[in-house]
């Protein structure tokens, strides 16, 4: 069934480019509604439901919007609203980017959790990929194809002593794995010659060691290291899950990357769109459907948020 949250909940956090603090507040959504963002600093109803067109920009993060705003950093939130299997959500924001937070997607969760998530009336309604997508870019790709369950696979190639090739590439199937054990932790990177130039040119400005890993030409220069091995690769995949969400509606499908970002991950999903023989829009009744029975486990937010708190890595 489709999900909503139940209250209204705020936070707030920096811009990781803009510096600016911004004020976020989550707020239920009728059947239907989808996943709509909204600044309440322009005024005239800068509203905007979230699809794959609406995405205007891919340089360094995922920015939707239309010719007269734009929000911007929307990937690790959308990544939350995915692995959190919430479809009708109303999103107000007071600035121009999502907050950073710590980087990674684990903030998001805590704050739709606090929310509780409450499921509707109306069916979810996946899209359910039928044929092979795939778009390739130099020796970048990205591609869907069938699959009985959601599965990234994600490959990643940096010439970088702190990259080692046997942590380049990771899969996950998320109606096996736990996308809050295994990816919402992991935290976003950047290489401090990057840090440096994107400063100079007004951006990264709320970008610091507390909400970003952040490499020198030799190492991590974070003192308490990594959150996982592969924390790069895993970052990557709540990258790929929070833009792949843009396109409105979950998916049911195999979804392979190499070395791919936002701008491939949207680049794929519009032709995906105007592929109309490659999906079908279907909602699923777990009941009759055995070979989606393990639907009815994915997503168990609080069975797995207790999980990885027994652990003591939250
Ligand atoms: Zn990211």
């Amino acid at each position: 069934m489709q999900r909503t949250i139940k209250n209204i909940v705020s936070s707030v956090g920096v811009g990781l480019h803009s510096g600016q603090k911004v004020a976020l507040t989550l707020n239920p959504a009728p059947e239907g509604h989808g996943v709509v963002f909204e600044r309440l600093d322009i005024k005239n109803n800068a509203r905007i439901k979230v699809n794959a067109l609406a995405v205007k920009e891919t340089k360094l993060c995922s920015t939707i919007g239309n010719e007269n705003f734009s929000i911007a950093t929307v990937e690790h939130l959308m990544s939350a609203l995915s692995a959190t299997g919430i479809d009708n959500i109303l999103i107000q924001l007071d600035g121009k980017e999502i907050p950073i937070m710590d980087g990674s997607s684990i903030p998001f969760i805590h704050l739709i959790k606090s929310a509780i998530i409450v499921e509707q009336k109306k069916a979810k309604e996946f899209v359910v990929i039928k044929d092979v997508v795939e778009i390739i870019d130099g020796d970048k790709y990205a591609r869907f194809e069938p699959y009985d369950g959601f599965v990234v696979d994600f490959t990643i190639d940096f010439p970088h002593p702190a990259f080692k090739e046997e942590e380049s590439q990771v899969s996950i199937d998320f109606f096996k794995d736990s996308y809050i054990e295994e990816i919402s932790r992991a935290r976003t990177f950047g290489f401090m010659q990057e840090v440096e130039y994107l400063r100079s040119n007004g951006l990264a400005r709320g970008g610091s060691l507390e909400n970003a890993i952040v490499l020198d030409d030799y190492k991590i220069l974070n003192e308490d290291g990594l959150r996982y091995k592969d924390e790069f690769v895993r970052h990557k995949i709540l990258d790929a899950i929070g833009d792949l969400y843009l396109l409105g509606n979950p998916i049911i499908g195999k979804f392979t990357a190499h070395k791919s970002g936002h701008d491939l991950n949207n680049r794929l999903l519009r032709l995906l769109i105007e592929k109309k023989d490659a999906w079908e829009v279907q909602t699923i009744n777990a009941s009759e459907h055995t070979s989606h029975s393990s639907l009815s486990s994915y997503l168990h937010v609080n069975e797995e948020l207790k999980k990885i708190a027994q652990k003591n890595i939250l």
